[in-house]
């Protein structure tokens, strides 16, 4: 059998069709809110959004104390909900054509839905690691970005550590450091940790050492002269991260530092869960109150990011 391949824009436009052949109208969606009345539980017969009961007379509205409470359309939320599911990407832009909403809305409808997966996220195994180490994904400017500032600088104001310290690190530097703890670790486990050939590890471990970013102890060991939590991350992790500055990269030119953590949820749901499978997705955030557009505004990413402890394509 010849294996059809898509790209990214027809795999997404395939996924879309298939949730129109499943949710086509408003009352589809409904349907997946059985029309349960709060009050005796009975089961009623209705394709309304609210109805009364036909034995206690009882008023339920179907979407109460859901993700879709209050939700006016149903419709591109249940979309964005399935085309995540199905690891699909599509750009805002196009989702706003498609569903004819504003970009607003679209961006509303996605930013909503990361809020939620990042509580889901953190019921997961996750550790955390100080956002610097993201610094290649947040080229991206937010609104707060003051112009010709670097995105990154956004964090300045809060940042209890020197971010200098950063500036100054090229990739191979970052790995090093990556590695590096507050106990002291053997040159040779640091250097086959690193992954670099022995020259560019020797010399980006010169360059920590010249910037006062390692310290030296008898027996050839070496830790970190700062103690700081962004450190202890094992090389697994490191390939976490990696493997998240690839796909964002790749799929989002960059992430603003502000909905960094947001992303990441994103990223976890899209290549470090297994379990989604059709329509779990969904139920899982129709459990969830679905956050206000002034919450999302005022949210900012977490100093220390959650990370999760696994994810793989
Ligand atoms: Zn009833």
């Amino acid at each position: 059998m010849d294996e059809i391949c898509l790209d990214e824009n027809e795999f997404a436009m395939a996924s879309l069709q298939n949730f129109l052949q499943h949710f086509s109208t408003e009352k589809e969606c409904l349907q997946a809110f059985p029309a349960v009345c709060r009050a005796c539980g009975l089961l009623n017969e209705s394709d309304e959004r609210s109805f009364v009961c036909t034995k206690c007379k009882t008023k339920t509205w179907r979407t109460a104390n859901t993700y879709c409470h209050g939700l006016r359309k149903l419709l591109p939320t249940f979309a964005w909900i399935w085309l995540i599911e199905d690891r699909a990407t599509m750009s805002i832009n196009k989702f706003a054509r498609i569903f004819d909403i504003p970009y607003a809305d679209a961006w509303g409808t996605n930013a909503k839905v990361k809020a939620v997966l990042e509580e889901e996220m953190n019921k997961h195994d996750v550790f955390e690691v100080v956002s610097k180490i993201f610094d290649d994904s947040i080229c991206k400017r937010t609104i707060q970005s003051s112009a010709g500032k670097h995105a990154r600088y956004e964090e300045d104001e809060d940042q209890e550590l020197d971010l200098e310290d950063l500036e100054v690190m090229d990739s191979d530097q970052k790995l090093v450091y990556a590695e590096l703890k507050s106990q002291p670790i053997d040159f040779d486990v640091l250097y086959q940790r690193s992954g670099l050939s022995i020259a560019k590890f020797g010399a980006a471990l010169a360059m920590l050492d010249m910037n006062e970013l390692v310290q030296q102890h008898a027996g050839n060991k070496f830790s970190l002269k700062k103690t700081a939590p962004t450190t202890n991350v094992s090389s697994a992790e490191m390939d976490t991260i990696r493997r998240f500055h690839v796909h964002t990269r790749k799929a989002f030119h960059g992430v603003s530092r502000k909905y960094l953590q947001r992303y990441l949820a994103a990223f976890w749901t899209r290549w470090g869960v297994h379990r989604w499978s059709k329509q779990t997705l969904l139920k899982t955030i129709m459990k969830y109150a679905r956050p206000s557009r002034a919450e999302i505004l005022a949210y900012h990413s977490p100093q220390r990011l959650r990370i999760p402890i696994s994810c793989s394509y």
